[in-house]
């Protein structure tokens, strides 16, 4: 269980220092949790952080889909964004996510605390879906070119508001619009 759970802090800032070309320049840049250093070599190859949860451990996270699971970063506006989640299965165990240069633990509720009510964005994401084809958030965000955070965020708020309707396949979550008349379906 991460340490975290029952605190207080439910975020902290993700301090995104700079590109860097090999694993050792990054390190040398992270100097408190949170700090992040991204190695670049022609493409994004790897992205370096010190652990958000203060036990002290430098995190290694693969951005490159050629070697193996890659996780994509984002940086827009609101900064730097990684998706999917970390979740850590040694150590710590922390599990979080790294959305516009925040740092939110995977209890956290306050996640969904931005743009969920910027009309614009809300258009566009339901001007995605059809009532028919179920979709995931990422599937909808690379069409729109947004992080996916944003999306799910916006697509979780419109299916609490019966306009989209939520199954899981496979375990991930997909989205349609609702089927009129019909109460969403939730969890
Ligand atoms: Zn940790």
């Amino acid at each position: 269980m991460s340490r975290r759970a029952s605190e207080e802090v439910k975020h902290r800032e993700a301090r995104f220092k700079r590109v860097v070309a090999t694993e050792a320049d990054a390190s040398r840049l992270l100097e408190r949790p949170g700090d992040i250093a991204i190695v670049e070599r022609g493409v994004p190859r790897l992205l370096v952080m010190k652990c958000p949860d203060d036990c002290g451990d430098t995190l290694r996270i693969n951005l490159d889909p050629r070697t193996s699971k890659a996780w994509k970063i984002y940086r827009d506006v609101d900064g730097l964004s990684l998706f999917p989640s970390v979740w850590r299965d040694t150590g710590c165990e922390s599990h979080f996510i790294i959305w516009g240069d925040n740092i939110y633990w995977s209890d956290s509720r306050d996640r969904t605390y931005k743009r969920i009510h910027d009309p614009a964005l809300r258009a566009a994401v339901h001007e995605e879906l059809d009532g028919s084809v179920f979709q995931s958030a990422v599937e909808v965000a690379d069409k729109l070119g947004l992080v996916p955070w944003s999306v799910s965020a916006i697509l979780d708020a419109l299916v609490h508001e019966g306009e989209v309707e939520r199954r899981l396949f496979d375990r991930e979550r997909r989205y349609r619009l609702s089927q009129g008349g019909e109460p969403a379906a939730d969890r």
